[in-house]
């Protein structure tokens, strides 16, 4: 069995895409999976081959069977707007490798406030050198960002919901307003997965996936990739060449290997995370719960217009608590670990603060603030791992 790389004779449903795309039985004789190809040099079988740059493969850092298989089923799960994905040794070297392809000196780019932190840095640590100016907006501003918009304005970042404080962007909106002005949105796409949320049907030029989370699914891997329409492709295909961005085959596989279970996994984190979000809601140590799936969340219109599921990530406010009692609640949870990235099988808390580093708008939650990743344990032991954690707050209060 295959499928054709265009995608035209595949299934219909994501869920089947996830499984049935990049395989080509015969040319894996006969196995599932294809094999893991460490590669750098291709043979040319004669001089005029080698002069015409013939073959189905050149150099290994230009593509090999494992990456083709992962970049089919990745056009596969983003659908027909889709006209290629690059691949990434990290999310934030896809980030920088879309930024670096599509931006030149003397450009303007506009970034919504919530965006994870290492993008800021990126923006103000390097493309500031390379005479890039960047400012920063309201993740809420929606049609509004048209007033920042200046004559040199060559791209729009976005990240929906920010993976901190989960203030939802109107993506589409942003979106009318760029392409008026002739900008590319950009989309870390990486909480929702293009399970979720279909960027690149809602106007998003390019989308950006965090493969260490979800994609991989395992903690095991750093990877990320960038999927772009017709008229991103050629430019972020020239930077991906230009700049020799690649990946390493193990983690490709890895990548592909997590694809394939990709939905059932996200389902699981999606049902537990609502369902913990709400019992946390209910808590008396609990101020608010940041989580745009639940009804009552500022973004929730805006995530039930654009999405279809949610990820196991979210956010919440204690009331107001010495950091020694926040700590305490910390220091007693087993199942939840303090660490940082998310996406894998395991729960995961860490505290945060963005008051340090928001410039266009003032995070003052209220109250000590902390992040969870739901993993794929059982609900009812996460629940009484945190009920343990909530006494021993209360105690050292
Ligand atoms: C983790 C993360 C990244 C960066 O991914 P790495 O693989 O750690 O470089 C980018 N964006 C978001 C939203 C993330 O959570």
């Amino acid at each position: 069995m295959s499928f054709s790389n265009d995608g035209s004779d595949y299934p219909q449903q994501p869920e089947t895409r996830l499984v049935t795309a990049g395989r080509d039985t015969e040319a894996q004789k006969g196995f599932v999976n294809p094999p893991v190809v460490h590669g750098s040099t291709v043979l040319y079988p004669t001089a005029d081959d080698l002069h015409a740059h013939r073959g189905e493969y050149q150099y290994g850092r230009h593509g090999t069977p494992t990456t083709q298989a992962l970049q089919d089923v990745l056009m596969a799960l983003e659908g027909p707007q889709c006209a290629g994905v690059g691949l990434a040794p990290s999310g934030l070297a896809a980030i920088s490798t879309a930024l670096l392809s599509v931006l030149r000196a003397g450009d303007h780019l506009l970034v919504c406030d919530n965006v994870y932190r290492p993008s800021r840095n990126f923006c103000n640590g390097m493309l500031a050198r390379y005479g890039v100016e960047t400012t920063y907006f309201d993740p809420l501003i929606g049609a509004g960002i048209e007033a920042l918009f200046k004559q040199n304005t060559r791209a729009v970042l976005v990240e929906a919901p920010g993976s901190q404080s989960f203030e939802m962007p109107d993506i589409p909106a942003i979106a009318a307003v760029a392409h008026a002005r002739g900008a590319l949105v950009i989309d870390d796409n990486t909480w929702a997965t293009p399970l979720y949320h279909r960027s690149l049907e809602q106007g998003v030029d390019i989308s950006i996936q965090a493969a260490t989370k979800y994609i991989g699914g395992h903690s095991d891997i750093m990877f990320g990739t960038i999927s772009a329409n017709a008229k991103a492709w050629p430019t972020l295909a020239e930077g991906i060449r230009l700049l020799g961005v690649c990946a390493g085959p193990d983690d490709v596989y890895l990548a592909l290997r997590g694809l394939r279970t990709l939905s059932v996994r996200l389902a699981q984190h999606f049902r537990a995370g609502l369902e913990m979000a709400r019992w946390l809601q209910a808590r008396p140590e609990v101020a608010r719960v940041l989580h745009p799936a639940i009804e009552g969340d500022p973004g929730h219109a805006i995530w039930k217009r654009d999405f279809t599921g949610a990820s196991g990530l979210f956010s919440i406010v204690l009331k107001p608590a010495p950091q020694k009692a926040v700590d305490a609640l910390l220091d007693t949870v087993k199942l939840f670990g303090m660490g940082y990235s998310w996406g894998g099988f395991e729960s995961l808390v860490i505290p945060f603060d963005c008051s340090d580093y928001r410039t266009a708008t003032k995070w003052a939650p209220g109250g000590p603030t902390l992040r969870l990743h739901i993993g794929l344990e059982s609900i009812d032991d996460l629940r009484a791992d945190l009920d343990r954690g909530f006494a021993a707050l209360k105690a050292a209060m």
